[in-house]
């Protein structure tokens, strides 16, 4: 069977071959205070910077999944107040977490089948960060570039945090439109779950350095002081690690991989346009998703479709929540091959 669920997805088909180099050249019982483990750092590092297009001031760290950088970002970068901008299930579950962990966690739902209206919001000045979820994978809607400049030009003083879980290493995202950064392996990496990556900008540095808080494990300047050394806190998902330098290593870079990625989407669009009983979910271009497509129809049209999938060999993305009986999600995942795309459409054609 092949996935097109949204998270965790398709894994990428040279991983079977990866894995076993790994297992064969012996890093994955390397030490990860050994210099071969830091010499695996500073090539990953040095891919997703490249590859990625991160400023080379911009710090990373890896997590253990974006959730972790959810708790990292509230406990060390976020005093007293927070705002949280969202239209769906993942960024209000972002505020959700945030607020047992800071004073004032403030959410703001806006309509999502509309684009970010910035004219309608108010945010405080006093406000320490503001999160957004870029791509909201429950809804299918996603936070244009063009919506993400607006925001950054309209609050130029104020720290940005971005949840890019599911678009990021799919599109281009432009980092210095905000000053943190996350995301998870098992989406647009299509690797195996187990490992997020958090970015940070030298302004989202400075102010942690200024909180200055280091009561956890894996509280971020404790984390970033190892990873300035090429090593990790703790005994790190090195099978992850490597997946994700082989998997960069591997592909093009990111702007050529966004064009591949719109064009795919707009052969989805064209091709779900031709079907007759279900429609997109989102009804607004700007706010549709790049990397998961999300589908409407009646419950039984939606079984159906299912099931015509099943059939041949392919998992949809069952819909989000109390969405399951009126929506399906498809990934639209750089790890997803061209063959397989043209087989699912085949087998789920009208
Ligand atoms: C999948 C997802 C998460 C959660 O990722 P984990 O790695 O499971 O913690 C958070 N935010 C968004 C937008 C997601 O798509």
């Amino acid at each position: 069977m092949v996935s097109f669920y949204p998270g965790p997805s398709q894994v990428h088909e040279k991983v079977p071959k990866w894995v076993k180099s790994a297992y064969e050249e012996g890093i994955l019982g390397a030490n990860h205070r050994s210099s071969r483990f830091q010499h695996l750092m500073k090539s990953v590092y040095h891919e997703l910077h490249t590859k990625l297009q991160i400023p080379n001031d911009y710090s990373i760290v890896f997590t253990s999944s974006a959730t972790e950088c959810w708790e990292i970002i509230a406990q060390s970068f976020i005093q007293e107040t927070s705002f949280h901008l969202y239209n769906g299930a993942f960024g209000e579950k972002w505020h959700r977490y945030t607020k047992p962990l800071v004073g004032h966690a403030v959410g703001y739902e806006f309509d999502y089948q509309e684009p970010l209206d910035l004219d309608q919001i108010i945010i405080p000045e006093d406000i320490e960060l503001l999160c957004i979820t870029q791509n909201e994978t429950s809804n299918a809607t996603q936070i244009s570039s063009e919506r993400m400049a607006m925001l950054r030009s309209k609050y130029p003083d104020t720290l940005i945090a971005v949840d890019a879980t599911s678009s990021m290493g799919g599109i281009l995202l432009d980092f210095s439109q905000a000053d943190i950064w996350f995301a998870s392996v098992q989406k647009c990496f299509g690797l195996p779950a187990g490992m997020g990556i958090l970015i940070c900008s030298p302004s989202a540095a400075a102010r942690a350095e200024e909180i200055h808080e280091y009561d956890h494990y894996n509280s971020w300047l404790f984390m970033r002081s190892h990873a300035e050394n090429h090593q990790t806190h703790i005994t790190p998902n090195v099978l992850d690690i490597y997946l994700l330098d082989q998997v960069l290593k591997d592909r093009k870079g990111i702007s050529s991989i966004h064009s591949k990625t719109v064009e795919r989407y707009e052969h989805w669009t064209s091709f779900w346009e031709k079907q007759p009983q279900v429609r997109s979910l989102i009804q607004s271009s700007e706010a549709q998703s790049f990397t998961v497509i999300g589908i409407e129809g009646e419950p039984e049209s939606i079984k159906s479709y299912h099931k015509k999938a099943k059939d041949a060999g392919f998992w949809l993305g069952k819909g989000y929540g109390s969405w399951k009986k009126n929506t399906f999600r498809i990934a639209n995942f750089p790890a997803i091959s061209k063959e397989h795309i043209e087989a699912l459409q085949e087998a789920l054609r009208a």
